[in-house]
């Protein structure tokens, strides 16, 4: 892809503000039941992106409204009022971070440039910016621009689900590899850590091939956050189901106990459909684990709980936005007491 050619920092008119981050800024009125602790932006076009994901309203051949990102809706803004908003919310700590998520099209890339430079004030305070695979010198123009830090969204556990949901067979420009790729460019120019990448459980995979791929991205220190799939009409996984929550609590318990090292590869036995059905560790550490409720949160970059991201307020929360009451706590509890030794 060549769209670093023509990087350049344009400020954009418009910008979409995800609903619950335009009540805390203060641009649109609204009771919040858990408000957001990042600002989370998306780049305003009039056109579709040039990919084609399978889940993303975004998409170049789906139906759905521009508005949408997953299930939450973005209204456009004025994009000077929106950065001095969010400039002066991190400044007065009403926000731990900004994020802006960027749809795949040249102006999108050069109105993320200008966007992470003006909100993050040249790397004074926490910005994400989550972007399609670029090369190094795409890359670069993003780390100078001060984002603390980058997300590639590889949203896949497998090739063949990749490709499938956001690869050739879907009409898209992305490859496993080169994803890949990217994010190992992306750790040389941001540093270790410093990457996260998005993970959307239910597209296909086993919990086997989950509990695979977040080792293999913590083993090159790449931060995976997990997302239950939401179908959004007019999409074309319109009519896939979301995952069984129990399913999901299994891998937020693989992914935090991976990400602690309490665990590893071999600590986790599966069936022969992939599904996770005992974990090999001490049991009493495990159980420290979930009974702290931590597993369950919003995980991601530092700061970022994305409320109501992959569900309905009413529930079932897949990610909780904020630290678990003691019956969510058992609730998770009893769906998981089967693979703890
Ligand atoms: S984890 Fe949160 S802050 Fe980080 S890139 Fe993803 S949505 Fe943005």
């Amino acid at each position: 892809m060549r769209l670093v050619d023509k990087m350049r920092h344009l400020k954009p008119r418009l910008v979409r503000v995800s609903y619950g981050s335009a009540v805390v800024l203060g641009l649109a009125r609204g009771w919040l039941k858990t408000k957001p602790t990042t600002s989370y932006l998306l780049t305003y076009l009039e056109e579709r992106c040039l990919a084609n994901c399978g889940f993303c309203p975004q998409a170049k051949d789906s139906n759905a409204s521009l508005n949408l990102l997953s299930r939450v809706e973005w209204p456009p803004y004025p994009a000077q009022e929106v950065v001095e908003r969010a400039v002066n919310a991190l400044r007065r700590g009403l926000l731990k971070r900004a994020c802006v998520q960027v749809v795949n099209r040249p102006e999108g890339l050069n109105q993320a440039l200008w966007l992470v430079e003006h909100i993050s004030l040249g790397g004074e305070l926490p910005v994400s910016v989550s972007i399609p695979p670029l090369g190094r010198r795409g890359l670069e123009a993003f780390k100078r621009t001060g984002a603390g830090r980058v997300s590639i969204a590889l949203d896949a556990a497998n090739r063949r689900v990749f490709d499938e949901v956001k690869g050739l067979n879907a009409g898209g420009p992305y490859t496993w590899d080169g994803h890949w790729k990217a994010l190992r460019k992306a750790l040389e120019v941001f540093g270790p850590g410093n990457v996260t990448t998005h993970l959307i459980v239910g597209l296909g995979e086993t919990e086997r091939d989950l509990a695979r791929v977040i080792d293999k991205l913590l083993s090159i220190k790449v931060l995976p956050a997990l997302f239950a799939f939401t179908p959004i009409p007019g999409t074309r996984l319109e009519a896939l189901p979301q995952p069984e929550v129990a399913s999901y609590r299994r891998i937020q318990l693989v992914r935090h106990l991976l990400v602690k090292g309490i665990v590893s590869l071999k600590d986790l036995e599966f069936n022969h459909v992939g599904r996770l059905v005992r974990i090999k560790a001490s049991s009493e550490e495990v159980m420290r684990e979930i009974e702290s409720g931590e597993p369950f949160e919003t995980s991601g970059c530092p700061g970022c709980n994305r409320p109501f991201y992959n569900e309905k307020p009413g529930g079932p929360l897949y990610n909780y936005p904020r630290p678990l009451s003691r019956q969510e706590v058992e609730e998770a509890l009893s769906l998981l007491r089967d693979v703890v030794a």
